[in-house]
């Protein structure tokens, strides 16, 4: 690491703190006091204090961080006051969610893999980087010869930052075709959905603008794309007074600072939705310029909620008929300056699809789309430079016309870009995939977890980048231990953050050298690909050297950006689509989307409707429901601590987690079954006591919650824990074994995670 630099009299970087000045820092949401590891806490002389700067991505958000570091240990931890994703804007204090302040936690973690590891004789054992490289590559050039680089799955984590480099070395140089895509683990309901609407692939509220925001299975508070999300929610609250409506059957963060909390049956959310349509065109709210001009599909999306009244959807939401008048009323009022925004809740139903087309035709029904305080559509108004284009050197694309496997048993194979995760194990049955690399993910968490781990048992070669022993690690061939956020150069663009007219570019230096033997990505990636006979194409020395090259577009050296943290670099107006249109086949914003020819062949093929439509859960073809055998529906919950963080064994968070939900004093750090009173006390069960789940293929064991903000009839606990997971014991039950290939949503191949279960109580003691 560079030593510390001049104070230009502009931004100050790498500071020397004053005695006593490094106060620790406070995440909006987390806990307050960072946990150091031992090697940090033994760099305790302040005369060698410097801040300087780093990202984190245990999510996606890329949120600032500023580190305190002292004789090469980093000690404390902040947010960037002013980052786009950390802070509110400018001269507001920058945060971090208590993941993001537990790297240190995770940078010094005694269980962190520290040495590159490789299988030999069935077993795993600690090698040396040139070992291990020479090994993964003669490995990958036998697995190319003797099965074809087409067999070769690739699996992405995070950080978004190094795609670039093990796309290059994967996809483009060994030939490998196949990934499994984030949308059929995460989001694929409501970004799939949003995409093929208005032809951009995400889209984000102008929080802070708003004037009405409903968040729809969207725990906005506490699950987050930064920590600029929750803040802007509250800054709408007290600029705009706007009101925050919460839909979710779980008292969330986001249902304790909202105006109302609407806790709807689970997988409903559709039928709601088709009311407040109704109400907002009986009521004449609906943006008719909007609509006339900008958008196809309104007759039939009319057509569709002609019947659907409010009290048509009371019965089947649980949501009083005058309450669904008054929100929609509201939202449509506030229009354009309101948002209808659907999230996890909403694509982890098997009838997902459906239910967020649904909400998301509520945006251009009322002409929110791109306005102020509305929704935005997703775009970060400037593009880097390509580092290879610029030197000359053309990158081969070996994967291309490679052949893909087709599973007739689910059209929506035919219709994704990317493999569903669920599917993985049936390739690898039949022979599809016989290998895979792993960036920096747990794909067993994510769906068919059983069979997951049999697949990863059956396939010839497995290679894995991760920071802990995990259930993918612990089976890999070569592990190869990476980097942590505090180790590792960033780099990252976008438009959505506290700017809402702006793009922004976000970047830093590795605050201090990778612990024990760890590696930059750049430099694994560099090494493997030399040792494959491709070093010409890694002709940087550092991955800060690729960065710097791509920043020329915008005239920023990487150092200026680290100096800086943050940049904002582009401008973009509101409603982008008056300048040339929506980005899709007619130049639209769609309700039908029969103008999708990839959805509209799905929908043919298993018979629903393009436009806006009603599909039950009980519907044959989106899933199982209860019934008297299984009378619960059980689901898998985010909540701050874990979310999107659970690859992470942090002790930090179990504490934080344990103290949320009143266990502490217990000697248990798994997680729990989240059950309402009344569904415990039927069933004769006590905080604390510890239950079966059981499911008509699985069950698992957990301890009971016994919490009044989960509504009666639904139950679920959080995700990240038990088998497979990086917790060091696997305390905890891995919730995903109740998963099993069929339970996919049928339009986007994303895992369900509702099942039907029954709970019984075990007992007192943990077993
Ligand atoms: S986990 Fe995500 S929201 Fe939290 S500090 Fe890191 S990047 Fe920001």
């Amino acid at each position: 690491m560079s030593e510390t630099d001049a104070n230009d009299g502009g931004v100050r970087r790498r500071t020397l703190l004053k005695a006593g000045g490094a106060a620790a820092a406070v995440g909006l949401t987390g806990v307050g006091i960072n946990a150091v590891g031992e090697e940090a806490e033994a760099a305790s002389d302040e005369s060698g204090r410097e801040t300087v700067h780093g990202n984190c991505w245990i999510c996606r958000a890329s949120c600032g961080q500023e580190v305190t570091v002292a004789d090469g240990k980093a000690i404390d931890l902040t947010g960037v006051d002013g980052h786009p994703k950390a802070s509110a804007g400018e001269g507001r204090e920058g945060t971090l969610c208590s993941k993001g302040m537990g790297q240190l936690n995770k940078t010094y973690n005694p269980n962190r893999i520290r040495e590159p590891h490789i299988r030999e004789d069935g077993e795993l054992r600690a090698a040396s980087w040139d070992e291990a490289i020479e090994f993964a590559a003669q490995r990958l050039e036998e697995f190319a010869e003797e099965h074809g680089p087409e067999k070769f799955l690739r699996y992405q984590g995070y950080p978004l930052g190094k795609h670039p480099w093990h796309d290059l070395v994967f996809k483009n140089l060994y030939g490998a075709p196949i990934k499994v895509g984030r949308k059929t683990t995460c989001h694929g309901p409501f970004s799939d959905s949003w995409a093929w609407m208005s032809g951009y692939g995400r889209e984000w509220p102008d929080w802070q603008n708003s004037e009405y925001i409903i968040a729809w299975g969207r725990n906005v508070m506490e699950c987050f794309r930064g920590q600029w999300e929750p803040k802007g929610v509250l800054d709408a609250k007290e600029r705009n007074d706007a009101t925050v409506v919460c839909i979710d059957p779980r008292y969330t963060k986001t249902a304790e600072v909202a105006d109302q909390w609407i806790p709807i049956k689970p997988r409903t959310d559709g039928a709601l939705a088709l009311a407040m349509a109704n109400v907002i065109i009986e009521e004449g709210l609906y943006d008719e310029e909007f609509i006339g001009n900008y958008t196809h599909g309104f007759e039939s999306y009319k057509e569709a909620v002609a019947d659907k009244t409010p009290e048509w959807a009371a019965e089947i939401t649980d949501v009083d008929a005058d309450v669904i008048r008054d929100i929609a009323i509201g939202f449509a009022e506030a229009a354009p300056s309101s948002v209808a925004f659907p999230w996890t809740g909403i694509a982890y139903q098997s009838n997902g699809f459906k239910n967020a087309q649904n909400i998301q035709a509520l945006n251009g029904l009322v002409g929110n789309i791109d306005s102020k305080g509305g929704t935005r559509q997703w775009t970060a108004g400037f593009g880097l430079d390509d580092p290879h284009e610029k030197q000359g050197i053309d990158v081969p694309a070996n994967y291309e016309d490679q052949p893909t496997p087709d599973y007739d048993d689910y059209p929506f194979q035919r219709h994704v870009r990317d493999l569903s995760h669920n599917l993985v194990p049936k390739a690898v049955e039949r022979g599809d995939i016989k290998g895979f690399v792993n960036n920096w993910s747990q794909p067993p968490k994510s769906g068919n977890t059983r069979a997951w781990f049999e697949a990863l048992e059956e396939m010839d070669l497995v290679i894995t980048v991760d920071a802990f022993w995990t259930g993918v690690s612990k089976r890999a061939d070569v592990v190869f231990p990476g980097a942590s956020q505090l180790e590792q150069p960033f780099l990252q663009t976008g438009g959505d953050g506290s700017y809402s007219t702006n793009g922004w570019v976000t970047g830093s230096k590795p605050a201090i050298e990778p612990v024990g033997n760890c590696r930059r990505d750049y430099q694994v990636y560099k090494a493997l690909a030399e040792e494959m006979g491709w070093g010409e194409y890694f002709p940087w020395e550092t991955g800060e050297e690729y960065y710097d090259s791509q920043l020329e577009a915008i005239g920023l050296s990487f150092d200026e950006l680290d100096e800086k943290s943050y940049e904002i670099v582009a401008d973009f107006e509101y409603r982008q689509y008056e300048d040339g249109g929506f980005d899709t086949e007619n130049g639209l914003f769609n309700f039908d989307l029969d103008a999708k020819p990839e959805y509209k062949a799905l929908a043919d093929d298993i018979g629903v409707s393009t436009a806006p439509a009603w599909h039950p859960p009980d519907d044959d073809l989106f899933g199982e429901t209860t019934n008297e055998e299984y009378p619960l529906l059980f689901t898998d919950l985010m909540v701050e601590q874990f979310s999107r963080g659970h690859c992470q064994a942090l002790s930090q968070s179990l504490e934080a987690y344990a103290q949320r939900f009143g266990h502490e004093d217990e000697d248990y750090r798994g997680n729990y079954l989240h059950i309402n009173p009344k569904d415990a006390k039927a069933r004769g069960i006590e905080d604390g006591d510890w239950v079966k789940v059981q499911s008509a293929d699985d069950e698992i064991e957990l301890m009971a919650n016994l919490w009044e903000g989960i509504r009666p009839g639904w139950v679920g606990t959080e995700n990240g824990f038990g088998v497979g997971s990086a917790q060091p014991d696997e305390e905890g039950a891995n919730s995903m074994l109740l998963n099993k290939e069929r339970h996919v949503e049928p339009t986007t191949g994303m895992t369900a995670r509702n099942h039907p279960v029954e709970i019984e109580r075990l007992g007192g003691e943990p077993r």
